[in-house]
């Protein structure tokens, strides 16, 4: 039965609020129910700005905006996608950080899902109880590594459902395909725990098999209720990134955004500063601070990037270097993870100057969660053996980057091309204003996650990633290379997101891995597929 009256302005899917014209008042039963004007939605928008604009705390302006899309949801991803460069910090990092770890105190009406181990046995029915039954993108956490913020335990679901938010608002994914979910497996941390609002599984996370047998549950729940989902794998610690990522990434249509998504918008990002330099890829030398899943996700991404530019897969690993906390990785570090065995170089241990100064690194990555490792000195011996260094500081949100902007550009006198994970405001030095490139991921999942279900994408082999990076740093115009920005405007987003789908998606079918039949036009298809938040 169609919904009237109240019912039609209760549904957020269903609301323009101010926006009903007099004709839709008299047949939808809302006479009387709104004020006389009719604003068009960019006036509504227009609005919105207003009241965003005029609170002062960032918190405050997600908890309007989440608010605004449980009323009126295409207004919500109208203003999100007109203002996406303004607002990306609010639903997204940095801010999305200090919500997770506000979560049990500003917690209002639910949008996510949430699966505890009391739920074992019954996920595949428990999912009955999502609304929607057409899903096709899932991103699921289990809150054990939020940004660089550690375990958070439940409040973690911000993650997935802000990610979500961009899939719809970057690619053009409808909203009612999303479905964001929340692995509540415990928590170890204990302030969360000793915290009477706290509202997760308050117990020690699950560990070993109990906790492989749920996320097996859980993923073979997701294919027999929507066997078309893609599944993002989202904020997980990374032993359990790559386990989970190792068993499932060619079985399901599946991937790790921290490992793969990450992968690809630094490669991305690499490709980019070599137009500046004019060098090539394959006489780059890279070396990571941190040797965790985003640092060897994109290690291992330029193995296969090198091995493209006709490099061996043994001469590619010997381009590629890692410090983590007990310094360089070398064949004698203890406690080698084996995703880090291939980058264990036989070599002695040093710590991380000395490293810089003994292997020369053309490029710096940082992806270590600490704030301030990228010294003066850093910069400054970066400087010394590169005419012009390469530095990314990844780590998120803003506190945990290893410099800001303001210092790389500074101790570097301009000289310098760097990118950070989260955004920084641009510099000046001397004549030159430098407009810092953000590597953030949301270059890339929304426009794999379009493409993936455009064709409807059996599993994502590597290539996929790799087709990505080299599509986004196609997209970046001469005129923000000038100001130093190794990343497109974050304006031009749908535009990106729906160039890597198309070239995902012919991919895709070129090497069999997609099950729809190939549409005539693959263009006209993905742009009849993406959402349009227009009344
Ligand atoms: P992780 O926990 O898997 O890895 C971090 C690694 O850094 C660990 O191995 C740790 O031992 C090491 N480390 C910590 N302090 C160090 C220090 N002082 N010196 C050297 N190594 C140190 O986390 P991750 O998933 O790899 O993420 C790392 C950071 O990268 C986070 O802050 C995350 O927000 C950020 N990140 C950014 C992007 C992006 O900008 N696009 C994407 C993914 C992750």
């Amino acid at each position: 039965m169609n919904k009237r009256g109240i019912e039609v302005l209760k549904d957020s899917r269903l609301s323009k609020s101010t926006a009903f014209t007099k004709e839709e008042k008299v047949t939808l039963g809302l006479r009387g129910l709104l004020p006389y004007a009719i604003s068009s939605q960019d006036r509504q928008k227009l609005r919105v700005i207003e009241n965003i604009r005029r609170k002062d705390s960032n918190i405050e302006k997600y908890i309007f905006l989440s608010a605004l899309q449980d009323r009126n949801e295409r207004l919500f991803y109208r203003t999100v996608i007109d203002y996406i460069q303004e607002i990306l910090p609010i639903i997204y990092t940095p801010t999305v950080g200090e919500v997770c770890q506000q979560f049990s105190h500003i917690y209002r009406i639910d949008k996510g899902f949430y699966i505890t181990p009391e739920d074992k046995g019954d996920i595949a029915e428990l999912l009955d109880n999502w609304p929607q039954k057409d899903v096709r993108v899932i991103v699921v956490t289990d809150g054990s590594r939020i940004l660089g913020l550690g375990d958070l335990g439940c409040n973690g679901i911000g993650i997935p459902i802000g990610k979500l938010s961009l899939y719809t608002a970057g690619g053009g994914i409808r909203p009612e395909y999303c479905l964001p979910i929340m692995l509540d497996m415990g928590t170890d941390n204990e302030k969360l725990l000793d915290e009477i609002f706290y509202l997760g599984y308050p117990h020690k996370r699950l560990q070993g098999n109990e906790y492989d047998e749920i996320v097996e549950e859980f993923v073979m729940a997701v294919q027999e209720k929507y066997p078309k989902a893609l599944i993002q794998f989202e904020d997980f610690i990374t032993p359990n990134a790559y386990k989970i990522l190792e068993k499932y990434m060619e079985k399901v249509l599946c991937f790790n955004d921290d490992i793969q998504g990450t992968a690809a918008v630094a490669l991305a990002g690499i490709y980019t500063s070599l137009r500046i330099k004019n060098e090539a890829f394959k006489d780059q030398k890279i070396m990571f601070l941190g040797a965790g899943s985003a640092a060897t996700g994109i290690a291992d991404l330029l193995v296969k990037a090198f091995m493209t530019d006709g490099l061996t897969e043994e001469e590619s690993l010997k381009k590629l270097w890692f410090i983590d906390i007990n310094g360089l990785l070398v064949k004698d570090s203890p406690n080698l993870m084996s995703h880090n065995l291939p980058y264990a170089h036989e070599c002695p241990n040093m710590p991380f100057l000395e490293a810089i100064r003994e292997i020369k690194p053309t490029i710096l990555v940082g992806a270590s969660g600490a704030a301030g490792a990228f010294t003066q000195e850093v910069i400054e011996t970066m400087c010394e053996i590169n005419a012009m260094p390469v530095v990314f500081a990844l780590s998120n949100p803003t506190s945990k980057s290893e410099c800001t902007a303001e210092q790389a550009y500074t101790w570097s006198q301009g000289n310098i091309i760097f990118a950070s994970g989260s955004p920084f405001e641009p510099v000046t030095i001397g004549q030159k204003t430098f407009v810092p490139g953000q590597g953030n991921n949301v270059y890339i999942f929304p426009g794999i996650g379009l493409g993936a279900i455009a064709v409807e994408a059996k599993y994502l082999p590597d290539s996929v990633f790799l087709i990505a990076a080299s599509e986004l740093a196609r997209q970046i115009h001469q005129s923000d290379l000038d100001q130093g920005t190794l990343y497109p405007k974050l304006t031009n987003l749908r535009t990106i997101s729906f160039e890597i789908a198309v070239a995902v998606a012919n991919h895709l079918c070129e090497i069999g891995l997609a099950q729809a039949e190939k549409p005539k036009n693959m263009r006209t298809h993905i742009k009849d597929i993406m959402y349009d938040p227009s009344y």
